[in-house]
Formats: structure tokens, sequence, C-alpha cells
């Protein structure tokens, strides 16, 4: 491994490992519920009620690899 920017090979490889994490929040969903009522009618709003309150969590963990150079600190 030769850094592209000095040409130096003190070069560190690292893993770096993101973990990102979502949430979303939702709330009753009352136009769901409406157009289902529309649809389906009381099975309509049975089931824009099952989506109440429910949070959904979503947790992702990304990981790359870095190389540093040891010499000029580029990063690549
Ligand atoms: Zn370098």
């Amino acid at each position: 491994m030769v850094c592209p920017k000095c040409g130096s090979n003190h070069v560190n490889t690292q893993t770096v490992t993101d973990t990102e994490v979502t949430e979303k929040t939702k709330g009753f969903g009352c136009i769901k519920a409406c157009i289902g009522f529309l649809i389906f009618n009381v099975w309509g709003i049975l089931c824009g009620l099952c989506g109440m309150g429910k949070g959904k969590r979503t947790t992702r963990t990304k990981s790359k690899v870095v190389n540093v150079c040891q010499d000029c600190g580029n990063r690549f």
C-alpha cells in the first residue's frame, strides 16, 4: 500500500464502524383510517388504529476501510 499523495508506504489500514440509528415515530394514522373507512368501513378504522403510537427503529451498521498515511496524514 502506497500513499497516492506523497508516495510513502507507511500506511495504516483502519476499519471504521459507523452505527446509525434512525427512529420513526408514527402518530395516529388519521388519513389512513379515513381512507380505510371509505374503502373497508370498520375494518379500515381498526387498521388505522393499529398503526397508532408505534415507532419504528432501524439500526444500520456500516463499516468502511480507511487508509491513513503516517507521513502526511492523507486518508484515502
Ligand atoms: Zn502520504
